[in-house]
């Protein structure tokens, strides 16, 4: 490739603050998350194991032509596939602040041939599934480009496998990235793919099995009693995971099962200091109640089971929901129905598109205001339409179904603190019977669909933390570099090298965040939505990481105008790019990291 190779000690680069006692730890999920947080612990000399349901790395960008059995999502039995892909999708970011902050998502595709060249670099992810403290060796006879396309399958659009340079690849340029991030950092060794983990509960310690455990080191200068690192609440909760192992199905991109799967193999138990949660937040659909949609007799579906225009070959469809599934999927829809009724909340009259369109079907219309049984969509300005299909693009929820009581739950009183946890230990051990795994943490964190809560930096439930942390949960944002970032902190907190403040001082934070969110009037579903303030957030994390680079300016000044850009011309962002020199800003950072 004429790229050199960096040595594998540039790779890891060693911990010269190496705890004396490393923690095990559970990752869930191998998405962009899971895996970034999985570096950044084997970085920090954790034991760390990922557990990942599909037979491959790549989350939400694994795309399948597979779609859950029920196209609404509102059948709780129904079998689910975990991407929300569609098969013409391009990203809505620049692929230069997409990437991970040292391994570039270079429009050349040198990271990527980086780690195709390296030796011994790819495995097969469902080839080589470790089993759990197993210090396994990767297979070095498969590169991580052979990977790549060992994994194709006829869902995937043609030329998944060649280089898609554009600033806003197509989704498989994304997916063979984060193989080749898998593979050039050496984590399928850590990856253990086809096992789903059912339930994760903690255990806590009783009182004089504490006393004996070896206290966390704290950081030079820091104590563990100055308000500061206090883990006093939850040192010596353990988690008991159950996880169940199915055969690896090389077809499984098109025919996945995730649930329910007939080939389940083996529920086994296992324990760990930590668990990490980094499960997604795209896959479980959230609907709008709209007036009639159980009588009418349309199709319908929710966008994360799109995966083509096809079947809407000279349809009316309507559109319900504006923001980027909305608006990509009305686009595409454009091309092959008869007409589109793109609707949304922002919308208050009928407006056709401007003339010189280029989706000059497309109609937008105010919010549906019902739905009705000889097949009309009726509007609130008295206006209505025969439709053939509604496509529900209103975005997702939040759910853990491993985390017992976690999901669909009754707003938690603000209870969540320190107090609230050793109230809680003692009466785990009132009876006298010895540790037992908790079957219900909702007093502790919920997730009530649209936000999780109580959380210290949209990451730690105050009274389990550091031993309980979710990654990945803001969104209006640029994911990758954020969850890379978040994976540092836990990974330090967790062995010592950063603080977090006081459970009390974590859950007086996490509640002011929900009360100025209701002062100001903004729904808490919001509770997650970062956009600008992103940029504040992650140069939070990096100072409380102690050691840690801030993410450079260029990343924040490209998000800003890809934005602008986008407002500028909705219909062809994705092709057009003037800004130059942030483009020549990029390289001069990625150079470096590409030698
Ligand atoms: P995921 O990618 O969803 O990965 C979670 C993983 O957890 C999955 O592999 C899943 O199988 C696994 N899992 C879940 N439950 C279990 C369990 N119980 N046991 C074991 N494994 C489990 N981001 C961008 O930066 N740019 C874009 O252009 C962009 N476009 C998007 C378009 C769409 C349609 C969608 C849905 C998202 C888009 N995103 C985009 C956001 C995207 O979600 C993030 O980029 C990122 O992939 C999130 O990674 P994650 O690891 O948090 O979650």
């Amino acid at each position: 490739s004429g790229v050199a190779l960096r040595t594998a000690a540039t790779k890891h680069p060693p911990n010269a603050e190496q705890p004396p006692v490393a923690k095990r730890v559970a990752i869930v999920g191998g998405g962009a998350g899971g895996l970034v947080v999985l570096r950044e612990f084997l970085r920090e000399n954790h034991d760390a194991l990922c557990f990942e349901q599909g037979n491959d790395v790549g989350g939400v960008w694994r795309y399948s032509k597979a779609t859950d059995t029920d196209p609404l999502g509102k059948d709780p039995h129904r079998t689910v596939v975990h991407t929300s892909m569609y098969k013409g999708l391009r990203t809505n970011l620049p692929r230069q602040i997409m990437g991970f902050s040292d391994f570039p998502m270079d429009p050349e595709g040198r990271a990527m041939q980086m780690a195709a060249s390296a030796p011994g670099a790819g495995a097969p992810s469902s080839a080589r599934t470790p089993a759990v403290g197993e210090d396994s060796k990767v297979s070095s006879s498969q590169s991580a480009a052979t990977h790549a396309r060992a994994h194709d399958d006829g869902g995937v659009a043609e030329g998944c496998t060649s280089l898609d340079s554009r600033i806003y690849p197509r989704h498989e340029e994304v997916q063979n990235y984060l193989r080749a991030f898998a593979a050039w950092f050496g984590l399928h060794k850590a990856v253990r793919c086809n096992t789903r983990v059912l339930s994760a509960r903690p255990i806590f310690a009783p009182p004089h099995e504490e006393q004996h455990k070896p206290m966390q080191q704290t950081a030079p200068g820091s104590s563990a009693s100055d308000g500061h690192g206090s883990l006093d609440t939850t040192r010596g909760v353990r988690w008991l995971l159950e996880v169940e192992s199915h055969a690896a199905d090389t077809s499984a991109s098109d025919t996945e099962a995730q649930q329910h799967s007939p080939r389940q193999h083996g529920v086994e138990q296992h324990e760990f200091d930590a668990l990490v949660v980094c499960n997604g937040h795209y896959t479980e659909p959230n609907l709008p109640e709209v007036p009639g949609m159980d009588v009418s007799p349309v199709f319908q579906m929710h966008s994360h089971n799109y995966r083509s225009p096809d079947q809407f070959k000279g349809q009316v469809v309507l559109v319900v929901g504006n923001s980027n599934s909305g608006d990509d999927i009305s686009k595409e829809l454009s091309a092959v129905a008869k007409t589109v009724h793109l609707c949304a909340r922002a919308y208050t009259a009928r407006s056709p598109p401007p003339p010189g369109s280029m989706f000059p079907n497309v109609i937008r219309r105010p919010m549906v205001s019902g739905l009705t049984e000889d097949g009309r969509a009726l509007f609130p300005d008295g206006l209505e339409e025969h439709i053939d299909a509604v496509v529900y693009c209103t975005g997702y929820r939040y759910a853990f179904p491993f985390l017992p009581g976690t999901t669909h739950q009754e707003p938690s009183a603000e209870q969540s603190n320190g107090q609230k946890a050793q109230q809680y230990q003692q009466g785990a051990h009132a009876n006298g019977s010895g540790p037992s795994p908790v079957s219900d943490i909702s007093q502790f964190v919920v997730s009530e669909g649209h936000h999780v809560q109580p959380l210290y930096k949209h990451m730690f439930p105050p009274a389990l933390a550091p031993s309980l942390s979710f990654v990945g949960l803001p969104w209006k944002i640029v994911p990758f570099p954020q969850m890379e970032l978040q994976g540092k902190l836990i990974a330090r907190v967790l062995s010592g090298r950063a603080q977090l403040p006081s459970p009390e001082v974590m859950s007086a934070e996490a509640r002011q965040h929900l009360e100025g969110l209701r002062q100001a009037g903004i729904p808490l579903r919001f509770a997650h939505m970062q956009n600008l303030e992103q940029f504040a957030y992650n140069d939070e994390l990096a100072e409380m990481c102690g050691d840690v680079e801030k993410l450079p300016s260029w990343r924040q000044a490209m998000y800003l105008a890809a934005g602008m850009n986008k407002r500028g011309c909705p219909e062809s962002y994705r092709d057009v790019w003037t800004e130059e020199a942030l483009l020549k800003e990029a390289e001069q950072d990625f150079a470096p990291k590409l030698r």
